[in-house]
């Protein structure tokens, strides 16, 4: 999935806003970077500014561009951290998960993480993957299950991170 000439580089779309007074905003809309300029703005200074946001955001999807080798680093060093290196899994990727963060196979040992969450940061990104890792010896969501989790120290700070962001999501769609 490691291929250079699928560069991530987003069409921009200008929106003037007369709602906006000094600053512009940038928001990335079904693959679309939108600009939002106060309609002050002269065209060229608009244009330098959606060259501008289209770099940085090439540079920030480029960071965060889903790596399953990163996963398997990540599961690795959270297994031998908190589970002692005990736990065995078949494989681990992200995958298109439109609606869950992550999925375990509790049969095969296969886990898959949302394509989406290799945006988030690191710290969150370790609580979904050792969420899922604990579900490789319990199926559900119970006592056992949940003091294998909370073996992660950050587990309850990044649930409601995701919390907050699932609100948020759902308040703009
Ligand atoms: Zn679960």
């Amino acid at each position: 999935m490691e291929q250079d000439q699928n560069r991530f580089s987003p069409p921009v779309r200008i929106v003037v806003s007369s709602r906006r007074r000094r600053t512009v905003a940038a928001r990335l809309r079904s693959g679309v970077l939108e600009l939002l300029v106060p309609s002050w703005m002269p065209v060229a200074e608009r244009h330098q500014w959606a060259e501008t946001m289209r770099r940085r955001l090439e540079r920030r999807m480029e960071r965060t561009r889903p790596s399953d080798q990163r996963l398997m680093e990540r599961a690795r060093t959270l297994n031998q951290r908190h589970f002692g290196g005990r736990l065995r899994w078949t494989s681990i990727g992200f995958a298109e998960m439109a609606h869950t963060w992550g999925s375990c196979t509790f049969t095969t040992g296969a886990i898959r993480i949302a394509k989406r969450a290799a945006s988030l940061p690191d710290w969150v990104l370790d609580y979904l993957v050792v969420h899922e890792l604990a579900h490789l010896e319990h199926s559900d969501h119970g006592p056992d299950f949940h003091e294998l989790e909370d073996r992660y120290p950050l587990s309850e700070r990044a649930k409601g991170y995701l919390m907050a962001l699932d609100r948020l999501h759902s308040e703009l769609a």
